[in-house]
């Protein structure tokens, strides 16, 4: 079977569907197709957290500026998608507390310290199994349970190759995650994709609420859920493997009790794994990837693919329709590398 279609999307996690649905709202017609599996997306805690996120990973004040902006695109989307976004207070916990309200100032973002408590609110976050399934209902039958196995040249266009049938596509958006690349780029997208470090994460549900709002600190995070809470996460790179694994479990759960203050009592909690996908600087690569010729990457988000989805999503859009570049499409170029 052969569909023809306009732009096709190549995996269904936050990338993938932020840039379906940015496309979708322009107009465009779009098929994702994704095989269903569990992925990192699903995995993570949802938090858009630009002021945590810079200060921790010691951010440029252009890093902090683009993590400043992908948040602030996060109103409008979350309204135009049925995202349920919660805008909480997040609060820091520890000795580091003064060391990182210096390191947010500095970069323009509130934050108040309080001895060892740092509160901001500049983050804010969302959850992430009802944000993948508000994405999921606005794009509908436009979504396909399949896995692309390769692209090739056809005409103008591609043919999209999954293991039950073919689409024709003007475009193909790569939001393949961690995973290996498909058959058929060109060499030099080939090689970005294989120069993707997997960082494997895990994190835990547990099942009663433990924090009203996000609670970060030495070597773990406690922050809200529908289902209750979520402790996370570790930090592996190179791992791919999707396991829980006891002893990691057990090390972030002591983390979490310390950050919280409170000794530990018993929980009922589902680990879970998901591997984030990271580019060499640690930002996205969006936009057309190299060797062009209609395909576009939108990958390697590494911990903020939450935070960043809706500003990806968008440089991809821009990029397919040829509009003029917004300031953020630059350090994300594929093509820096
Ligand atoms: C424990 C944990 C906690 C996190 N917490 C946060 C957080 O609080 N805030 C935040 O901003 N980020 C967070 N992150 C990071 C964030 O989850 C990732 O950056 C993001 O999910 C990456 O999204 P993605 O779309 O690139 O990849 P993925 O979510 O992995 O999606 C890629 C999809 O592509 C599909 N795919 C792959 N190959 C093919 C193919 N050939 N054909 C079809 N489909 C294919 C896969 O099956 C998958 O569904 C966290 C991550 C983890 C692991």
């Amino acid at each position: 079977m052969t569909s023809s279609s306009s732009i096709v999307v190549v995996g269904a996690g936050v990338l993938g569907l932020c840039t379906a649905f940015e496309l979708l709202r322009r107009g465009r017609s779009v098929v994702v197709v994704d095989p269903g599996e569990a992925n990192a997306s699903a995995a993570a805690a949802g938090m858009i957290a630009p002021a945590m996120e810079a200060a921790i990973d010691g951010a440029t004040p252009d890093q902090a500026d683009l993590f400043r902006a992908g948040r602030d695109l996060w109103p409008e989307f979350a309204q135009a998608a049925g995202i349920a976004l919660f805008r909480r207070p997040a609060e820091w916990r520890g000795a580091a507390a003064a060391d990182m309200a210096a390191r947010m100032q500095a970069l323009g973002f509130d934050a108040r310290q309080d001895g060892d408590r740092l509160i901001t609110h500049e983050d804010y976050q969302v959850e992430p199994a009802q944000a993948l399934a508000a994405m999921r209902a606005a794009l509908g039958g436009r979504i396909v349970t399949g896995r692309v196995e390769s692209v090739a040249r056809d005409g103008d266009g591609w043919r999209v190759n999954t293991s039950d049938g073919a689409f024709e596509a003007s475009a193909v958006v790569l939001a393949t995650g961690a995973d290996a690349a498909v058959a058929g780029l060109a060499e030099a997208a080939h090689r970005l994709i294989a120069a993707i470090q997997p960082i494997r994460g895990q994190i835990g549900v547990a099942s009663r609420a433990l924090a009203p709002h996000v609670v970060r600190g030495p070597g773990a995070y406690v922050a809200p859920m529908a289902t209750g809470a979520v402790v996370g996460a570790t930090m592996e790179p190179g791992r791919r493997d999707i396991r829980p694994d006891a002893e990691a479990g057990a090390r972030l759960l002591d983390a979490a009790w310390r950050v919280l203050g409170q000794p530990p009592e018993p929980l009922d909690i589902d680990w879970r794994v998901g591997v984030r996908g990271a580019s060499a600087d640690g930002l996205p690569m969006a936009g057309a990837a190299p060797g062009g010729q209609g395909i576009f990457m939108a990958l390697a988000p590494r911990r903020n693919g939450w935070l960043l989805g809706p500003l990806v999503g968008g440089v991809v859009a821009d990029a397919i329709e040829g509009r003029a570049a917004s300031p953020h499409a630059r350090p994300l170029d594929p093509a820096r590398f």
